[in-house]
């Protein structure tokens, strides 16, 4: 299947268009989602265009035994440059109780950048497109839902 890939710009003067996948194993996920949701329109000149329904998926990696995730994709228009958009994405799960402890381990927030128009950028804190993504199914299924 095709790689997917967002519109292009037409209007230069527009605002960039990203897609962020969201990830939760912990607590109630359709909640947390709905509140990453709202957080992330409320963002400085960023507006959530579309976003996906939650879909089940078994854990990849990680401690065995971890409870099942509940995945689903944003897609947003913004002018915060990617690394600002990080900042603010890792500000929401954080509030949102997020706390990094073991790799791959049960989080109950996830959100990450998987393409920002079509930017290609590998920075120390930043990878676009997100690496990995093209061979998780967890994360294609909801973006291409959102680019339907
Ligand atoms: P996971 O790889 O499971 O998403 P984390 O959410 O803890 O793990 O992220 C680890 C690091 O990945 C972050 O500190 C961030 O700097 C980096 N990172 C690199 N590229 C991206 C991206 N496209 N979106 C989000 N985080 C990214
Ligand atoms: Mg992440």
């Amino acid at each position: 299947m095709n790689k997917p890939v967002l519109p292009p710009r037409t209007d230069p003067n527009a605002p960039a268009m990203a897609a962020i996948a969201f990830g939760a194993n912990l607590g109630n996920a359709q909640k947390t989602y709905k509140e990453c949701i709202r957080r992330i329109n409320a963002l400085p000149e960023t507006s959530v265009v579309r976003y996906s329904s939650l879909i089940l998926t078994d854990p990849v990696g990680g401690p065995a035994g971890q409870p099942k995730y509940h995945n689903g994709a944003i897609l947003v228009q913004t002018r915060l440059e990617p690394e600002e958009l990080l900042n603010q994405t890792q500000k929401i799960e954080l509030d949102l109780g997020r706390v990094r402890t073991i790799k791959n381990g049960p989080r109950t927030c996830d959100l990450d950048i998987l393409l920002y128009d079509d930017v290609v950028m590998n920075s120390p804190r930043l990878i676009i497109p997100h690496p990995r993504m093209y061979e998780r199914d967890f994360v294609l299924i909801p973006l291409r839902e959102i680019l339907s």
